[in-house]
């Protein structure tokens, strides 16, 4: 028996022994970079002519691994083995596939600086975000480990005299796991070990830009003895290999995160019957948000000062759950800006793994060309209060940006920018500011600080989010605590870390017997 799910605790790097150890986890990563990963099929380490060479974005000079890329033969392959290994696999008892994320989970929690570390060079997390990432990779692990424990339990159905009825949640069957490379080890691990809880077999297609850490969770499954072919590791071309692997008649499932745009994609192309196919593919996707914190007039504005400069620049608002908008009352309106400017000014950027950087670099060339857009997009949109330029041309640095009287249907308050800009607009009561909040095609999360609990009882039932906070901020979500995933263009409303997810890759057999 299990002790009950419990968070993880965070790393305090106040305390300067967790700083040393940091960095001796550190150095043992540094002393690692460069390495060559294969491609993992069944097992069988692949390596490919083709390669892809994954670097800091915070120092473009360097190299973090050099990793395999997939052709379309070797998709097949993957394909292949994960439908065979299912065959076995989907007959392992739930017991004993919990216990290969519980022992993942121990060790994760005994190494984690090492993965933490590894984040601040190829995500340009810093220490802070890198540790919260790796405590949430366990919380998936502990967590989906109980979730199937319990749904292998008898289910509860209505008793008859005449007949014994069971309900069982069994596995779909190959699923190809697409993670995104904001969480590169916590969403990527969560996707992929609900997947093989429930006993489906995958393919695991890291996101390009974070590949390294993903190699370096297909490592700690091996350790832990997982069965080969179970998880499939496919680095690789998305248009190409992606698609290939989505289009397949093998393919049960798809889990995706990631853009709007890639996933509305995904979904279009799963929906199409391939010959051979003997099932409706399913579609599980996380996607965008243009997430809003809203602040009335009655209101504690430093919290509101905090809630929003972390929300929107905590890991450089390359967070599906980031605030992008932030929706002021109109008599609150100039001393919230002031004081979130204050705090913003005071952020440090800087390289992400030393100890004391408050935000680093945006991903790579393609963010950064993006986010630069946008800034020069919001110039004509808004009022320029704060950032707008950028940092230390070795890496991809861009600064807090703010920009002060925006109109909520201008593009800087509509279309996700994925970085650290946040659009200010003025409400003239709380029923236009939450009308505003609603007024985007998304609905991931949202914020109100408000003292005033007639206004936040209207929000609880107006605001049209799958994560609605109050007098908090609207990112750092907890596994079990907050399961996590939004309505509309946000994505399948999936709720990763809570109850109801584990159920979306298995199918309910009922079995009546009449004695
Ligand atoms: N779950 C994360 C949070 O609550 C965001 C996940 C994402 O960006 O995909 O901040």
């Amino acid at each position: 028996m299990r002790a009950e799910f419990k968070n993880e605790v965070f790393v305090d790097f106040k305390d300067e022994r967790n700083n040393a150890e940091f960095e001796a986890a550190l150095k043992k990563v540094e002393a690692e970079l460069g390495k060559e990963y294969p491609l993992i099929i069944g097992g069988e380490k692949i390596t490919t002519d083709r390669k892809a060479a994954s670097i800091n974005p915070a120092n473009k000079t360097q190299t973090i691994g050099i990793v395999s890329q997939a052709d379309i033969p070797l998709a097949e392959k993957a394909i292949q083995v994960a439908a065979a290994t299912f065959e076995t696999w989907k007959r392992t008892d739930p017991g004993e596939r919990a216990r290969y994320l519980y022992r993942a989970a121990a060790i994760l929690r005994r190494r984690k600086h090492e993965f933490s570390a590894l984040m601040t060079l190829e995500a340009g997390k810093t220490r802070v975000e890198a540790d919260v990432e790796t405590a949430e990779a366990i919380d998936f692990l502990e967590f989906y480990g109980r979730e199937m424990q319990r749904l292998s339990l008898p289910q509860p159905l209505t008793v008859s005299q005449e007949e014994e009825n069971e309900l069982y949640y069994i596995p779909l069957g190959v699923g190809v796991v697409i993670p995104p490379w904001n969480f590169p080890l916590a969403i990527m691990a969560g996707m992929t070990t609900a997947a093989l809880v429930t006993g489906n077999t995958v393919v695991l297609k890291p996101a390009s830009t974070t590949p390294v850490i993903a190699a370096k969770f297909m490592a700690l499954l091996e350790e832990v003895g997982l069965p080969a072919g179970v998880v499939n590791f496919l680095p690789g071309p998305g248009g190409q290999v992606g698609d290939y692997l989505v289009d397949h008649p093998l393919t049960r499932f798809i889990s995706f995160t990631g853009s709007r745009d890639v996933g509305l994609r995904i979904n279009e192309r799963a929906a199409k019957t391939h010959p051979g196919q003997k099932w409706i593919k399913r579609v599980i996707a996380e996607m965008g948000g243009k997430d809003a914190i809203v602040v009335d007039n009655e209101a504690d504005l430093e919290l509101a000062a905090d809630m929003i400069t972390t929300s929107a620049f905590g890991f450089s608002g390359q967070k599906c759950s980031a605030c992008s908008r932030a929706i002021i009352h109109e008599d609150v309106y100039d001393s919230v800006l002031e004081k979130v400017v204050e705090r913003a000014s005071k952020l440090i950027m800087s390289n992400p793994a030393e100890a004391g950087a408050n935000l680093g670099p945006v991903i790579d060339e393609k963010a950064y060309a993006k986010i630069l857009e946008y800034i020069e997009i919001g110039k004509q949109e808004g009022r320029l209060v704060l950032g707008g330029g950028t940092g230390d041309s070795n890496g991809y640095f861009i600064e807090p940006t703010i920009f002060a009287d925006v109109e909520s249907t201008a593009r800087i308050s509509q279309e996700e920018i994925f970085g650290p800009v946040v659009a200010f607009t003025k409400a003239k009561s709380f029923d236009e500011a939450l009308e505003f909040a609603n007024s985007t095609d998304y609905g991931l999360t949202g914020a109100v600080i408000s003292r005033n609990g007639a206004h936040l009882e209207q929000a609880r039932r107006e605001f049209h989010v799958g994560n609605l906070y109050f007098n908090r901020k609207c990112t750092g979500a907890l596994v079990g605590t907050h399961p996590f995933g939004g309505f509309n263009m946000s994505g399948t409303d999936s709720k990763a870390g809570g109850r109801d997810y584990l159920l979306l890759f298995t199918q309910a057999k009922l079995v009546s017997d009449r004695f």
